[in-house]
């Protein structure tokens, strides 16, 4: 058997990093945006500035995810009309909501080929994914991946503490683990901040609040594709 590879551990962040969702969002943001503007004289772009602004507002008690989201909209919709918006329309923002919930998952190009490939190198492949417990699990057996990977984590918040505790957990030295995942925010300077290294591979539509600039001389490594990132470890370990 040929030794371990360096980073033993691989993780894998899941939306946006193996499977498309902000593009859900976006399409959401655009008929809330529609629907609202039947009823106030705003310019587009303030309802998604109060539509974010209560999302962010609603984390700490709803946490990540689409119901959460729904419930800010809701939230949105009845105080910017001054409760004055028809329950009709009330109801087609939770079809919204229910839309995204049961929207058919869209891989991002090479996902199972990756996973496989890492694997394959001989590392012990996590999905370390964000949110909604209900939600999450459900893409995470959508997206048909499930299978490959060692582990699969899904955490309500990724910051230093959630990687360190995950690492004790199961015995995994910082120096051992690697992340790889588009949010600077979750998947890059929460596992550089425990010493342990991290991949950025940013999606074109990143949801604003996982938009953040790193420090400077932040060390992680910056693909342009999922699929450089095997590639990318064996140039580390080099
Ligand atoms: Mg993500």
């Amino acid at each position: 058997m040929s030794p371990a590879p360096c980073p033993r551990v691989v993780a894998l962040d899941g939306d946006d990093t193996l499977w498309e969702n902000e593009t859900n969002f976006v399409t959401s943001y655009a008929r809330f945006r529609e629907l609202l503007l039947r009823h106030v004289d705003m310019p587009p772009a303030e309802v998604d500035r109060l539509l974010l602004a209560t999302e962010k507002r609603n984390l700490k008690a709803y946490g990540y995810g689409v119901k959460g989201f729904v419930l800010s909209m809701l939230e949105t919709a009845i105080d910017v009309t001054d409760a004055r918006i028809p329950a009709s329309d009330l109801k087609e923002i939770l079809g919204l909501g229910r839309w995204m919930l049961e929207h058919p998952l869209t891989p991002i190009d090479g996902a199972a080929e990756v996973v496989t490939a890492l694997r394959d190198a001989g590392h012990e492949v996590w999905l370390i994914t964000k949110g909604d417990l209900f939600d999450q699990e459900s893409k995470v057996a959508r997206s048909g991946l499930a299978e490959l990977f060692h582990r699969v984590e899904i955490v309500s918040e990724k910051d230093p503490a959630t990687y360190r505790r995950l690492l004790e957990r199961h015995g995994v030295e910082p120096a051992d683990f690697a992340m790889a995942g588009n949010a600077m925010r979750s998947d890059v300077l929460p596992v550089l901040a425990i010493g342990a290294r991290a991949f950025f591979i940013p999606h074109p539509l990143t949801w604003a609040h996982e938009v953040v600039q790193p420090h400077p001389g932040a060390a992680f490594v910056e693909l342009k594709s999922l699929r450089d990132l095997p590639a990318a470890l064996r140039a580390m370990a080099a």
